[in-house]
C-alpha cells in the first residue's frame, strides 16, 4: 500500500486546551467554573467537531448577492453559507450577545462570554465579526438615553431565541476613509413629517445581511470633522422585507474573510433615527469600537490556539527522518516560541476582558476605567500583529500541505490578515494609546504591572519580573523624554511604543499565571511560556532619525 499521511484532527476544544482551563480556574474560581462548564464543554465539542467538519466541507462556498427577482425588482439579498446560518443560531442559543446583559457571574460574565466567543471563533468562519458589532450596538443603545431605540432593538441584539435574534452593522468607513473617519460625507436630511434619511456611499459594511446598523452621517450644515458627524441607527429592510433606501452595490472580493459577506452601499434616503446628540458622531461610537476591539483580540487568540492545536497534532502524526516531528529537537522549539506568543496573547486579552467586564459593572475605580482605555487598543494592535506572525510558521509547520487550499489551513492565514487591519490599524491604534495616556499618564500602568509581577516568587519568574519593571520604566522614560518635546519622534515612536506596553503586560500576565500555575496545579508549562515569552523581547523602543526613516521611505 502506498503511504497515505494521517491529517490533524481537533478534539473537544475546551477540554484539550490547557491555557484556557487554568486561566478559568483561577480567574472564576472553582464553583462559578463548575455552573459554567457544561456551556464550555458543549461549545469545545462542536467547535472541534461538528462545526470543524462543516467549515471543511463549505470550503468552496462563499455568500451570494441576488440583487434582482425573477421579476425584476431590486430586492438585494444576500445568500448566507450554511455555517453561517448555523453560527447565527448557536450563538443566539448560546447567549454569546445576551451574556454580558444578563451577567450569570456578575462582573466575570464577559469572562465567561468571550471564553465562549474564543472557543467559537475559529470554526465558524469569522462570524465574530457581526456578533462583535452586535456586541458593541447593544452596549452603545444600552447606555443612551434612546427609550424607544432601546425598546426596539435591545430586546433582538440580546435575545437567546434564534427566530428573535438581530445581529447589527457598523458602518463606519467610506470611499475618503476608515482610519481619518472625520471625512465621512454621508450627509443627513431632516424633513418636517419624515424624519431623518441618510444619503452617501459607505465603502466596507460587513454585516450586510444584519437587520441593523449603527452609522455615522453628517447633519446637513453641520461643520466638518468628527464633531460634525452624529450616530444614526436605521433598519436595513422596511417591513415589508425590502432594502430599505439602499442598495448594495458589491460585494468585495477579499484576501480572506470569504465567508463574510461585506459590501459597498448607496444610501438613497435610508430612514435613519439620530441616537444622540446630533454631534459628536465618532465619539458616540467609540463605545461599538472598544468593544469590537476587545473581540477582534480574542478572535486573533482564538485563531492562533486553532493554528496550534492542528500544528501540535501534526507533529506527532508526520514522520520525517525517522522520527515523529514531535521529536525533533528544532521543530519543537520552533513550536515553543509559536505557544509563548499565543499564550501571552491569550492573558493579555482576557486581562482586558476583565477590566471590561469590571467597568460595565461599575465595579471599576478611575484607575482601572483608564487602564482598560489604554490597553483597549494596546490588545488589540499586539495580538493583530501576533496572529499574523505565529499563522505563516503555523502553515510552515505542515510542510506543503500548510499551502494547500482542501487542508482548511490557508484560510487561517488569510482569514488571520484581516485582525490588524479592520477596527484600526497598528499604526492608528498605536497613535490612539497615544491619546489614551495623555489624560491619566502611565501611572496605572505602571502601577498595575507592579503589582502583577509582585506575585511572583519562583527565581527565574522573579528575575523576569525585574527585567519587566526595567522595560515598564524604560517605556515611561522614552514617553517622558517626547510627550510635548518632540512630537515627530513620538509619532514616529507610536508603534514600538504600544507595542512594548502589550508585551511587557502580556509577559508580566503570565509570569503571574505561571507563578499560580505553579502553587496550584503542579503545572509548569505556563512558566515555559513566561521564560519563553520574556526571552524574546518585550521592550521593542529604539529611536530612529526621522529624517532617516523619510529618506528609506521615499517614491
Ligand atoms: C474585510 C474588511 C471588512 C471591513 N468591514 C468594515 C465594516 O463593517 N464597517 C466599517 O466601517 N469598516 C469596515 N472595514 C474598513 C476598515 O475598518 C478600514 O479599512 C480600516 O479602518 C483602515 O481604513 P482605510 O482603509 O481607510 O485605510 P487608511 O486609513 O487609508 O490607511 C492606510 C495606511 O495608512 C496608515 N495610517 C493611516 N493614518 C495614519 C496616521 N495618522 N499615522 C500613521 N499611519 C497612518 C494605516 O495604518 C494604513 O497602514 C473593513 C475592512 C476590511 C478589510
Amino acid at each position: 500500500m502506498a503511504f497515505v499521511q494521517a491529517p490533524p484532527t481537533l478534539g473537544n476544544q475546551y477540554s484539550d486546551d490547557r491555557v484556557l482551563r487554568a486561566y478559568l480556574e483561577r480567574t472564576l474560581g472553582m464553583e462559578a467554573l463548575h455552573s459554567v462548564r457544561p456551556q464550555l464543554d458543549r461549545m469545545g465539542a462542536l467547535a472541534g467537531g461538528e462545526l470543524y467538519a462543516q467549515q471543511l466541507a463549505e470550503r468552496e462556498l462563499e455568500p451570494q448577492l441576488v440583487q434582482w427577482d425573477a421579476w425584476s425588482n431590486r430586492v438585494d439579498r444576500i445568500e448566507l453559507t450554511p455555517l453561517w446560518r448555523r453560527a447565527e443560531e448557536i450563538a443566539a442559543r448560546e447567549g454569546l450577545i445576551a451574556l454580558p446583559h444578563e451577567a450569570p457571574l456578575g462582573a466575570l460574565s464577559r469572562v465567561l462570554q468571550f471564553a465562549l466567543v474564543y472557543l467559537f471563533t475559529p470554526s465558524t468562519d469569522v462570524y465574530a465579526c457581526p456578533l462583535a458589532m452586535s456586541d458593541g450596538a447593544a452596549r452603545t443603545l444600552a447606555a443612551s438615553a434612546n427609550r424607544a431605540l432601546i425598546e426596539r432593538a435591545l430586546p433582538h441584539l440580546v435575545s437567546r431565541d434564534p427566530a428573535q435574534f438581530w445581529t447589527s452593522g457598523q458602518w463606519m468607513t467610506e470611499p475618503v476613509g476608515g482610519s481619518d473617519v472625520g471625512l465621512a460625507e454621508t450627509e443627513a436630511r431632516f424633513a418636517p413629517g419624515e424624519g431623518w434619511r441618510l444619503y452617501g456611499r459607505k465603502y466596507f459594511t460587513s454585516a450586510i445581511a444584519s437587520q441593523m446598523a449603527l452609522t455615522l452621517a453628517r447633519p446637513t450644515d453641520n461643520a466638518p470633522g468628527g464633531k460634525g458627524l452624529a450616530l444614526f441607527y436605521l433598519e436595513t429592510r422596511d417591513a415589508a422585507g425590502r432594502p430599505n433606501g439602499l442598495s448594495v452595490d458589491r460585494l468585495k472580493d477579499k484576501l480572506g474573510t470569504r465567508k463574510v459577506p461585506t459590501a459597498e452601499l448607496t444610501l438613497d434616503g435610508v430612514p435613519a433615527i439620530p441616537v444622540g446628540e446630533l454631534g459628536n458622531g465618532v465619539r458616540a461610537i467609540s463605545t461599538v469600537l472598544n468593544i469590537t476591539r476587545v473581540w477582534n483580540a480574542v478572535s486573533a487568540v482564538s485563531y492562533m490556539r486553532r493554528g496550534l492545536a492542528l500544528a501540535r497534532d501534526y507533529a506527532a502524526r508526520r514522520v520525517a527522518f525517522g522520527a515523529p516531528l514531535e521529536r525533533k529537537a528544532l521543530h519543537v522549539d520552533t513550536l515553543a516560541g509559536l505557544q509563548a506568543e499565543f499564550e501571552a496573547a491569550f492573558q493579555l486579552t482576557f486581562f482586558v476582558v476583565e477590566l471590561l467586564g469590571r467597568a460595565e459593572g461599575g465595579a471599576a475605580g478611575e484607575a482601572q476605567q483608564a487602564l482598560l482605555r489604554i490597553l483597549t487598543p494596546v490588545a488589540k494592535l499586539t495580538t493583530g500583529r501576533q496572529a499574523v506572525a505565529v499563522l505563516p510558521e503555523v502553515l510552515e509547520a505542515f510542510g506543503g500541505a500548510g499551502y494547500v487550499e482542501d487542508t482548511g489551513l490557508p484560510m487561517l492565514l488569510r482569514d488571520a490578515q484581516v485582525f490588524p487591519i479592520w477596527e484600526g490599524t497598528t499604526n492608528v491604534l498605536a497613535l490612539d494609546t497615544l491619546r489614551a495616556i495623555a489624560p491619566s499618564s502611565l501611572a496605572p500602568w505602571r502601577r498595575e504591572i507592579h503589582a502583577i509581577v509582585a506575585e511572583a516568587r519562583e527565581p527565574q519568574l522573579l528575575a523576569l519580573s525585574a527585567r519587566l519593571e526595567a522595560a515598564a520604566e524604560a517605556a515611561e522614560a522614552w514617553l517622558a523624554a517626547n510627550a510635548g518635546r518632540d512630537e515627530a519622534a513620538l509619532e514616529a515612536g507610536a508603534r514600538r511604543f504600544a507595542l512594548t506596553l502589550g508585551r511587557v503586560t502580556a509577559a508580566a500576565l503570565l509570569a503571574r499565571q505561571a507563578q499560580w500555575s505553579l502553587d496550584h496545579r503542579q503545572d509548569p508549562a505556563p512558566r515555559a511560556a513566561a521564560l519563553r515569552f520574556g526571552a524574546a523581547g518585550v521592550n521593542l523602543l529604539q529611536d530612529f532619525d526621522p529624517e532617516l526613516a523619510r529618506l528609506l521611505a521615499a517614491r
